[in-house]
C-alpha cells in the first residue's frame, strides 16, 4: 500500500488527458526511481512554467511572454488573422505549420444555451485589431458545431463594413482542440479551399 503522499500524485497525475490511472501509477514508480534525476528536472519544468505562463495581451494565446512567441515573431505574415475558439486549437494548427499568420483565441463560442455572450469572448479585441489596420484577411477556423459556426457568422457580420476579406476553412475544426487526429493533408485542403464568408 502506497503512502499518501504518492497517492495524490497517482492521483494528480491520473487527472491528465489521456492518462488513466493504470498508466499514472506507472508514471508514479518510472518518477519514484528516478527521484534523484528525473523528479527535480520535472519539478522545475513545471514552476518554471507556473511562474511564467500568461496570456498573450494580443492574440490570447498562452506563452511565457507577452507578446507571445507567434505575435513577436517578424516572419509571420502580419496581414492574415487566423480567428480559433481556443488556446488548444491554435496550438494544434500552429504545429501543423501550415499558416504562417497571426492568431486571435475568442475563449470560447457563441451559446444560448450555456448563456455565453459576445462581449464574454474576445470579440470586440478582434474587431480592434482588425480597425487598426494593416489586416487583409481573417480567417474563421471554428469548430464544425452549430455554435462554432453561429460564431463564425456573428463574427462575418460584425467585420462586414471593413476593408478585409472574411475567409472561413473548407471544413470546421474537430471539436475541442482535437486536431491531432485530423491529418495533415485533410487540414491543408481545408485551408488551401477555404472560402469567403456569405
Ligand atoms: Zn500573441
Amino acid at each position: 500500500m502506497a503512502s499518501q503522499e504518492i497517492e495524490a500524485l497517482g492521483s494528480a497525475l491520473a487527472r491528465l488527458p489521456g492518462l488513466g490511472p493504470r498508466s499514472a501509477r506507472r508514471a508514479v514508480l518510472w518518477l519514484v526511481k528516478r527521484r534523484e534525476t528525473a523528479l527535480p528536472q520535472l519539478l522545475q519544468a513545471l514552476s518554471a512554467v507556473q511562474e511564467t505562463l500568461v496570456e498573450c495581451s494580443t492574440c490570447g494565446n498562452v506563452d511565457t511572454r507577452n507578446p507571445c512567441g507567434i505575435c513577436a515573431d517578424p516572419r509571420r505574415d502580419q496581414r492574415q488573422i487566423c480567428v480559433v475558439e481556443d488556446v488548444a486549437d491554435l496550438w494544434a494548427l500552429d504545429r501543423a505549420k501550415l499558416f504562417t499568420g497571426l492568431y486571435h483565441v475568442l475563449g470560447g463560442r457563441l451559446s444560448a444555451l450555456e448563456g455565453v455572450r459576445p462581449e464574454d469572448l474576445a470579440i470586440g479585441t478582434l474587431l480592434d485589431r482588425v480597425a487598426e489596420g494593416g489586416i487583409d484577411e481573417v480567417v474563421l477556423a471554428m469548430n464544425a458545431t452549430l455554435e462554432g459556426q453561429t460564431t463564425a457568422h456573428y463574427i462575418a457580420e460584425r467585420l462586414e463594413n471593413s476593408p478585409v476579406r472574411v475567409t472561413q476553412l473548407a471544413h470546421g475544426l474537430p471539436v475541442g482542440g482535437e486536431l491531432d487526429y485530423l491529418d495533415e493533408g485533410t487540414l491543408a485542403q481545408a485551408l488551401r479551399a477555404r472560402r469567403p464568408m456569405s
